[in-house]
């Protein structure tokens, strides 16, 4: 079988987003991507997360043509590819229809820098312009609305993360939906404050540090 591990990795972290609260039914999706064999992993389209099993997950290469497996793939198979054949940074990708990010992508509002945690996404969160679920359209907007970022609110939809693994995308989903949670709340009974740029970008660099050291 194909990227064994990433197989059982995404139905490890879709199940999280149920128990995480980050999604509901099976809204989202969540792919992995191999470099040296230039393909990638995905959830297939709308199949309970407690359901889904690793022989459920498809592969794909970077043109969109199944490589292996029997199901149908996420209907957001190009919202994953075009970053994986235009970020090299991103290496994994989750979407997700989290409570507050999708509150503030109702609005069309970007997440500013509330918080310091806003940093594992970068200075702010933009929301993309509209476009139907599935679509290039919509995968294309979202790829420029995260320029320089490893998140973007997707308008009327909710959310989508990039990463260099899964544990890294999954974090900044968790992150972001946390900093859209208080910044909601915080802008229902006052004016939030907002981090400048310059203490956004001393906040990316320290986060280069955070916690153990990687193991390589
Ligand atoms: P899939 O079940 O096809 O992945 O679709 C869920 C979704 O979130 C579409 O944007
Ligand atoms: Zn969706």
């Amino acid at each position: 079988m194909l990227l064994a591990q990433a197989r059982q990795d995404i139905v490890t972290f879709s199940r999280k987003l149920i128990t995480d609260h980050l999604t509901v039914g099976t809204g989202g999706n969540i792919s992995i991507y191999d470099p040296e064999k230039k393909m990638f992993a995905i959830s297939p389209s709308g199949i309970d997360y407690f359901d889904m099993t690793a022989e459920d997950v498809v592969i794909l290469d970077l043109e969109g043509r199944i490589v292996e497996g029997s199901r149908k793939p996420s209907s957001e198979v190009d919202l994953h590819r075009i970053f994986y054949q235009n970020r090299e940074d991103i290496c994994a990708v989750v979407h997700t229809h989290s409570t507050y990010c999708t509150v503030l992508a109702t609005n069309h509002m970007d997440l500013p820098a509330s918080s310091y945690l806003v940093a594992f996404a970068g200075r702010n969160v933009r929301c993309g312009d509209y476009a139907p679920f599935g679509t290039r359209d919509l995968a294309e907007k979202t790829f420029s609305a995260m320029e320089g970022r490893k998140a973007a609110l997707m308008a009327n939809h909710g959310l989508i993360t990039g990463g260099t693994d899964i544990r890294d995308a999954y974090t900044v989903a968790q992150q972001i939906e946390f900093c859209a949670e208080v910044y909601v709340k915080a802008l229902s009974i006052g004016k939030p404050v907002i981090l400048s740029d310059e203490e956004m970008d001393r906040m990316i660099v320290r986060f280069g540090s955070y916690g153990q050291k990687k193991e390589r």
